[in-house]
């Protein structure tokens, strides 16, 4: 990380990656079904019910991986075009569109001179 980081005003402090901050998603025996496992999201509701604490822990580990991508996302300006979007992190610079954009053909290539069997 680079020092001094105050050259940004008005950026939300929370999205900054900090492990702490990420809410939990966890895997508790289910007590609605015999022998099940519920996965619990960060605000106390039952996500799901699966019957083997395997599918559940998968689950989880899944939601949990969205929930540290989704805190370490800030609302950064586009490179090129300006326009503000969700960025997953230092790496992510372009909005959606402009990378899309970058990754089209802009017009069809001229073919290559290629050798005759
Ligand atoms: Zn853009």
């Amino acid at each position: 990380m680079k020092p001094g980081s105050g050259r940004a005003p008005g950026r939300p402090k929370a999205a900054r990656g900090r492990p702490g901050k990420v809410r939990q998603w966890r895997v508790q025996a289910s007590d609605r079904l015999d022998g099940c496992h519920d996965v619990i999201a960060p605000d106390g509701s039952v996500f799901g019910t699966y019957p083997t604490l395997n599918k559940a822990a998968s689950i989880c580990g899944t939601k949990q991986s969205e929930e540290l991508r989704r805190a370490r996302m800030v609302n950064r300006p586009c490179l090129c075009c300006g326009t503000p979007f969700d960025s997953e992190g230092a790496h992510n610079r372009m909005c959606n569109l402009c990378r899309k954009r970058g990754s089209d053909p802009v017009e069809p290539q001229r073919p290559y001179i290629t050798r005759s069997p």
